[in-house]
């Protein structure tokens, strides 16, 4: 695969008199990396605030900077960056650690590079020019192994030591591997980055079946991608219908049978007990004493937030680390964080559109302009399974005090049911015909009252909306 690897690559800072490079892997910074040269730079391993010299602080006021440490190269912690350079560039001196050896890419669209849609190349978001050009310092390749609060800096495995002003936590979530015997044999893979892609692409060239636990959004995009790289795929799932937690039972219905005429095979209310083989996977055994060959096994049962480092920091952590309404954590006003490792108002997210929103608010903050507040997120679902069209959102399954709009057309495998509550929608569950799930989305966001389209709003937002006028006078 021909992936951007940028194996511990220091991007050099960005000064006017020409560019600085950094010493490799193993270096001891003492200071806070990033764009200042200067002595001054020293001074933020004490964790002082530091002033630009030399030419690089004319035309700036000899602005105090600041320096950021981020801890989490992927997809919340660079679009905080982002955000953030674009409030206020000057700031801060930053520098990013990152455990995959890899720039910033999007994670979301690994799916369609498993399934040979697209290379790695094409998922990248920041690449090294991108860092160099914002004078940013990234650690790939190298995590951080220690936070010392106190000292307010940072360790990495490699033993580099970085101080900080500001600290931002983005350390995603961690695949949530079932605890079988068997689970730990080569062959037994998740599906969370780059080198997990790798590695199925890799079996896929010199094995024949795959079994994919896990019947939600990942698992099945996983099967899909391995079944479009040529192997025999099956998906065992625990439940007895797939993307339970985004599908009714009609619909759910209508996917398994999209996915089965495409050649893959399922195996419902399957519980594994154990992961066969002895070098390498070679099989599963479920509870009810059936057993099926493997000779690859995907995991895809769920993420788990990742923050060890978090806690042996002696962050406050639950599920996650729990933050604010400003992102930051609760038990050191100099860390903030975001992401899937974030806890916010008890609730924990799995899909980017909340991540967004936090790094929007957390920039804002980190730039001293915050007055934004983060109060939360509706999220929707779609499946990346090209020709297979589903949506979902809210509470799609309803209550007592619930009703149901729906429409089915079996022959076009077209179905909708939308969830109503005091004449507002509270769920949506979309197949086949997706066009209108952002507005549906949208309607369930603002609360709006539909019943003055109530006989229409199945039909879609064409349906429902009055046609444009003329555009000229009379
Ligand atoms: C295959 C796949 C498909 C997906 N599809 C969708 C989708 O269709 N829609 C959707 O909304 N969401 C989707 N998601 C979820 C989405 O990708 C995540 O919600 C998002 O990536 C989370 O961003 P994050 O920055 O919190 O975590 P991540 O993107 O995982 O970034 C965290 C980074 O921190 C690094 N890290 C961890 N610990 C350390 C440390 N100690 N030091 C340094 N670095 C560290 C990790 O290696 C990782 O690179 C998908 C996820 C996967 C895996």
């Amino acid at each position: 695969m021909n992936a951007t690897a940028l194996n511990a690559l220091i991007v050099p800072a960005r000064l006017r008199g020409g560019l600085r490079v950094t010493s490799g892997p193993g270096h001891a910074e003492r200071s806070g990396a990033g764009r200042s040269a200067s002595p001054a730079a020293s001074a933020a391993g004490q964790g002082a605030p530091r002033t630009q010299s030399g030419d690089d602080a004319q035309g700036q006021g000899n602005r105090p900077r600041q320096h950021l440490v981020v801890i989490g190269n992927g997809m919340a912690g660079m679009r905080t960056v982002e955000e953030l350079l674009k409030l206020d560039d000057q700031a801060y001196d930053i520098t990013v650690f990152g455990a995959e050896p890899h720039g910033n890419y999007n994670r979301i669209m690994l799916s369609p590079v498993l399934a040979g849609e697209k290379t790695v190349d094409d998922i990248m978001l920041n690449t090294p020019q991108w860092y160099a050009d914002h004078g940013i310092t990234l650690y790939a390749g190298d995590p951080v192994v220690a936070i010392d609060r106190r000292a307010r800096r940072v360790r990495a495995a490699s033993g580099r030591e970085v101080g900080y002003d500001r600290l931002l936590l983005a350390t995603g979530s961690k695949p949530f591997v079932i605890p079988v015997p068997g689970a730990d044999l080569p062959g037994v893979i998740a599906f969370r980055d780059i080198g997990d892609v790798d590695a199925m692409l890799a079996a896929a060239r010199n094995h024949r079946n795959a079994v994919v636990i896990g019947g939600g959004l990942l698992g099945l995009e996983a099967a899909n991608g391995l079944m479009r790289q040529g192997m025999n795929v099956t998906v065992v799932h625990v439940m007895d219908s797939l993307m339970e937690r985004q599908l009714d039972k009609p619909a759910a219905i209508l996917l398994q049978q999209a996915l089965e005429a495409r050649g893959i095979g399922f195996m419902l209310n399957a519980n594994t007990e154990a992961i066969l083989g002895s070098d390498r996977v070679t099989g599963l055994r479920f509870k009810d004493g059936r057993e099926m060959a493997a000779d690859l096994v995907v995991m895809a049962v769920g993420i788990r937030p990742n923050v060890d480092l978090a806690r042996s920091a002696g962050l406050h952590c639950e599920r996650a680390i729990v933050v604010d309404d400003t992102l930051q954590s609760l038990s050191d006003p100099r860390i903030y964080a975001v992401g899937e490792c974030v806890q916010h108002r008890k609730t924990v997210y799995g899909l980017v559109a909340p991540l967004w929103e936090q790094a929007r608010v957390c920039a804002s903050h980190l730039a001293g302009v915050g007055h934004n507040r983060y109060s939360g997120s509706v999220t929707s679902t779609q499946l990346k399974v090209t020709g297979i069209h589903l949506f979902s959102a809210g509470d799609f399954i309803g209550g007592a005090d619930t009703e149901e709009l729906v429409f089915r057309d079996p022959r076009r495998g077209a179905y909708k049911r939308l969830v109503l509550r005091d004449q507002r929608i509270v769920g949506v569950v979309l197949y086949g015909d997706v066009q209108d799930g952002p507005w549906y989305f949208e309607l369930m966001q603002n609360q709006t009252n539909i019943e003055s389209l109530r006989d229409r709003l199945l039909f879609g937002r064409a349906f429902c909306t009055p046609p444009a006028g003329p555009t000229g006078g009379p």
